[in-house]
């Protein structure tokens, strides 16, 4: 096979601050294990930027969605609305710990759950909504917290690719009894692998620490509130290491820098494809007037899926590597388990063949940007 030089990657990780440093200092603190001094650090200014009550670092967004599963106290039969087109961890997290996933459409301009939905799918045994801020573009938070709230039932924002968006003025994962952030390395802020749990609901901090700390109260013990640690509770294992908290500590410092760098890419990439999107019926993404996006995603909406595998091995032949992305989860093999094509999801699937994600890392350079557009726009339609 011939095989193309790689001249830009889809996403490529980078430091951006004082992260060697940082691990350094956390390996001569000797403490490596998890809630070492970067650990809390990490915490205290997330609470602080997001204006949550309580962050949790964990192994990946995942393991907070699974924590988050576990607080709600989930009992055989409870149903979570979860969008069709996410990630598989969205509802894995709740599937595994019991629940019956009820897939609900995405809104076709900002792919966002589609809230007007949602009270066709609520009964009595709906436990949960969780909407993912897709691109980092927050849902429709009021009509979702109206109706969660009416209904008596939790809300749990996957925010993995929202971190510092808002929606009306207050950021996104401050609006669910809990959120979740992934710091993997695709998204805009990242140690590898990681992630955090937002707690905005006081009543669940405590459960939430001992649920993350192998079901003892062992968190408790460290502040001296209990003399000894003990089993509490069922739980796991979801702190991750003080070095990946060092490396996410220097990142999360820099996010002036890495959210103006991200804005620069994603608003070249709008004003450059704008008329040649609009000349090729090919749509950009829709950003709404009270929403501040986090800039986390810049894809293209090509007219037929046929386009969009052309375009796809068009830019990877000149070394570009563009990608698609989630595929409907209801009629995936699992899904389909759980009923599958009972749920009507037109959306989904036509988002899901047409939609095509540009490179978008944060250091990716201007010449690279210009040679990604140019090579868009030299894209032979009659492929
Ligand atoms: C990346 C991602 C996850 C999973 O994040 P991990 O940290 O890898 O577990 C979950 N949900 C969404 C929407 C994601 O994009």
């Amino acid at each position: 096979m011939n095989k193309t030089t790689i001249r830009v990657p889809f996403n490529k990780p980078s430091i951006i601050g004082n992260e060697i440093n940082y691990i350094i200092e956390a390996i001569q603190n000797g403490h490596i294990s998890g809630d070492g001094e970067f650990t809390k650090s990490c915490q205290t200014l997330l609470e602080k930027q997001l204006e949550v009550k309580k962050v949790l670092l964990t192994t990946s967004c995942t393991h907070a969605l699974e924590m988050a599963a576990l607080l709600i106290g989930l009992k055989p039969g409870d149903e979570v609305i979860v969008p069709s087109f996410t990630f598989v961890s969205t509802v894995n997290a709740f599937v595994l710990h019991g629940a019956k996933p009820v897939f609900i459409d995405i809104r076709p301009d900002t792919l966002n759950l589609d809230e007007s939905c949602l009270e066709k799918l609520i009964n009595r045994k709906t436990k949960a909504i969780v909407p993912v801020h897709y691109a980092g573009i927050g849902c429709e938070m009021d009509a979702i917290m109206n109706i969660a709230s009416s209904n008596g039932i939790a809300v749990i924002e996957d925010n993995a690719h929202g971190l510092y968006g808002k929606y009306r003025g207050r950021s996104l994962g401050s609006f669910g009894c809990m959120a979740t952030q992934s710091f993997h390395e695709t998204k805009n802020f990242y140690c590898g692998e990681g992630g955090a749990l937002l707690i905005n609901d006081p009543s669940l901090i405590e459960r939430a620490e001992i649920i993350r700390e192998k079901g003892t109260d062992r968190s408790r013990f460290f502040r001296g509130q209990v003399d000894r640690y003990t089993w509490r509770d069922i739980g796991s294992s979801y702190l991750p290491s003080d070095i990946l908290a060092a490396f996410l500590l220097a990142q999360l410092e820099e996010k002036n820098k890495v959210q103006h760098t991200r804005k620069f890419i994603w608003e070249y990439y709008f004003d450059h494809l704008c008329e040649w999107a609009e000349s090729y019926g090919v749509k950009l993404p829709f950003v709404p007037a009270h929403c501040e996006q986090s800039y986390h995603m810049f894809y293209l909406l090509v007219p037929s899926y046929e386009a969009r595998q052309a375009l796809i091995s068009y830019l990877r032949k000149l070394g570009i590597y563009s990608v698609f992305h989630y595929l409907p989860l209801h009629l995936s093999a699992k899904g389909r388990e759980h009923g599958g094509n009972e749920f009507d999801c037109p959306v989904s699937l036509d988002i899901s063949e047409r939609i095509l994600r540009l490179p978008l890392y944060n250091d990716l350079t201007e010449d690279n940007l210009s040679y990604v557009v140019n090579s868009i726009r030299k894209f032979d339609w009659r492929y």
